[in-house]
């Protein structure tokens, strides 16, 4: 088999996270006796600095003609950067909401996992975090409020949260896809007590359900959720909620694992393709000096496996590797405590090789 890869380093520490998670999928294709062609397109900053606009057409086109796309991180310094722009189409960002916007990515997966060997990197309590936590929040990304009719004068302002039955329909689908590869358990987040928005999303989730009886659905009010994943995180499996809810509690969710550098997502659009990036953004203050943490795009990859490229088993043994290195106590420097080794981004990527 042959898959095409769009590459987008981006800015910062894209480019050294992106080319050390090449290497491992070098090896992956190797093993598995598969070709990655890789495009590389530019985005963020350097697109700006290159065409003038953060995403350039071509950037589009490869994208399009992609099976995937694999991207590192955009943008410049906070507060300080050569890219600030009163013009919020010319700035890094513009580049990462036009891309989502072009390819059509409804549908953000972002995995939480705190994994035995950082349980300590957690802000809660051992007892709460047991022997590790894994929660995939699954957001609606392209409707709900933030997309609704917007309106301001200087007396008041509104935003319309609107969902339509077919946008709700395909986000709980890829929740319980996910699930049926899981645990097999789904929580629905809304607030169907105040919301007539939140009320048809119950409704359509409830019709969807019938198709997997396997899986266990719960409905969840957000404030609730809010409060279940501080006080009992491994009562989740999948979590899919609406645009807003799902961008709070996605990065509540993160935060409980306590390593920027180690969290992944997906972002898919229908059928199988899938634009695949760390969580962290640029880490402008630590570019280009082999510092980098870069399991959280390595572990993007992994997800880009198994969502666009049909190859779970090679997803399956790039997170085993993560872990195996993990508990021998290597670290980069950002997960590092008393005692571990510490690595630098290649050779982080060497030791995920060595155990694939
Ligand atoms: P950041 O995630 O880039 O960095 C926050 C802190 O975490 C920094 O101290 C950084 O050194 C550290 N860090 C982040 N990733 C790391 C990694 N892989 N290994 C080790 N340490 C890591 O967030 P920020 O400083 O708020 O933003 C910097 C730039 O990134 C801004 O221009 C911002 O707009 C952009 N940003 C981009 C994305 C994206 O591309 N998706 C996301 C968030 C922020």
């Amino acid at each position: 088999m042959s898959y095409k890869i769009a590459v987008l380093k981006g800015d910062g520490i894209g480019p050294d996270v992106v080319d050390c998670t090449i290497s491992v999928l070098n090896k992956v294709a190797a093993e598995n006796g598969t070709v990655f062609e890789y495009t590389e397109g530019l985005i963020g900053g350097i697109a700006i600095d290159e065409t003038g606009v953060p995403l350039p057409g071509r950037t589009i086109e490869i994208c399009k003609k992609s099976d995937a796309v694999l991207l590192g991180a955009v943008g410049g310094a906070v507060g300080g950067s050569k890219w600030d722009n009163p013009d919020g189409n010319l700035r890094p960002e513009a580049g990462l909401l036009g891309i989502r916007k072009e390819l059509n990515l409804f549908a953000n997966l972002r995995p939480a996992v705190i994994y035995t060997a950082l349980k300590d990197a957690s802000p809660l309590k051992p007892s709460i975090v047991g022997d590790g936590i894994d929660i995939l929040v699954v957001r609606e990304l392209t409707g709900g409020i933030y997309f609704g009719e917007k309106f301001h004068n200087d007396e008041y302002a509104y935003d319309q949260m609107k969902y339509s039955v077919d946008e709700v329909d395909r986000i709980t689908r890829v929740a319980f896809e996910a699930a049926m590869k899981r645990s097999k358990k789904v929580t629905s987040v809304e607030k169907a007590n105040v919301l007539d928005v939140s009320r048809l999303w119950r409704k359509v989730v409830l019709e969807v359900a019938k198709d997997y009886p396997e899986v266990e659905l719960e409905h969840m009010y957000v404030d609730n959720a809010a409060m279940q994943l501080i006080k009992d995180p491994h009562q989740f499996d999948v979590i899919v909620t609406g645009n807003m809810f799902g961008d709070i509690l996605s990065d509540e969710a993160a935060m409980i694992t306590g390593s920027i550098g180690m969290l992944a997502s997906a972002s898919l659009s229908e059928g199988t393709m899938g634009l695949y990036e760390p969580v962290h953004g640029s880490a402008p203050d630590i570019a280009g000096r082999d510092i980098a943490n870069p399991i959280a795009t390595i572990l993007s990859a992994a997800m880009m496996l198994k969502y666009s490229l049909n190859m779970p088993e090679a997803a399956d043994s790039i997170e085993a590797a993560v872990n195996k290195v993990l508990d021998e106590g290597y670290r980069t420097a950002d997960i590092a405590s008393d005692g571990d080794k510490i690595v630098g981004t290649v050779h982080m990527g060497e030791l995920i090789k060595k155990y694939l």
